[in-house]
């Protein structure tokens, strides 16, 4: 059995998606394995745009919102709703864990990243533009460090993000052009 879940914005959908994120963690699978598997699962939970609750899809006028759907109990993994404003952008920062991102709603441009000999982040190949029921994936083995923005700038656009821990209690990095590095714990929107 699982344990009791604390789900914040429940839906059938997003019910679905956690019983199974569940059952794919309960194996303990190595993250090459796990993560397409995840992937699979993202894929089906932003094919359509139809099960979002309204109040996890609020714009900000000046910042991008993460807003906390689900937090698994033992802080295994946690699904956000990103929520970009027209024209708001992130910067370079890192996850420190495996993230799993679906595009739901717009889209986004994501840049990747590594940092040089002298710390200064480099861009990795060309940004890539994640469109509706596309979706990508982060780690520190397959490349943690990027800098995504909204695509549009005269509409708000929504990605669905799965971390395998609480991202919002997790302690990473912001990493400035010139190479400092600043030490974050993002949060959520809507919690105290
Ligand atoms: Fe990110």
């Amino acid at each position: 059995m699982h344990p009791t879940m604390n789900t914040s914005a429940s839906c059938p959908k997003l019910e679905h998606f956690i019983q199974r994120l569940n059952g794919l963690l309960e194996q303990q699978l190595p993250e090459p394995q796990l993560l397409p598997n995840v992937r699979d699962l993202m894929g089906e939970l932003v094919a359509q745009d139809n099960w979002l609750d309204p109040s996890f899809a609020v714009p900000h006028p000046q910042y991008y919102q993460q807003y906390l759907l689900h937090a698994d109990p033992n802080d295994r993994f946690s699904v956000v709703s990103f929520v970009w404003g027209p024209g708001q952008s992130t910067p370079i920062h890192d996850h420190t864990v495996w993230g799993v991102i679906g595009m739901l709603r717009g889209a986004e441009d994501c840049q990747s990243y590594a940092l040089d000999t002298h710390g200064i982040p480099q861009p990795i190949g060309p940004a890539e533009r994640l469109t509706p029921g596309q979706t990508a994936c982060v780690s520190p083995t397959i490349g943690d460090i990027h800098q995504v923005m909204n695509a549009h700038a005269d509409q708000v656009s929504i990605s669905i993000h799965v971390y395998g821990a609480n991202i919002g209690k997790t302690h990473r990095h912001v990493f400035t052009p010139a190479g400092e590095v600043k030490s974050f714990v993002s949060g959520y929107a809507n919690a105290g």
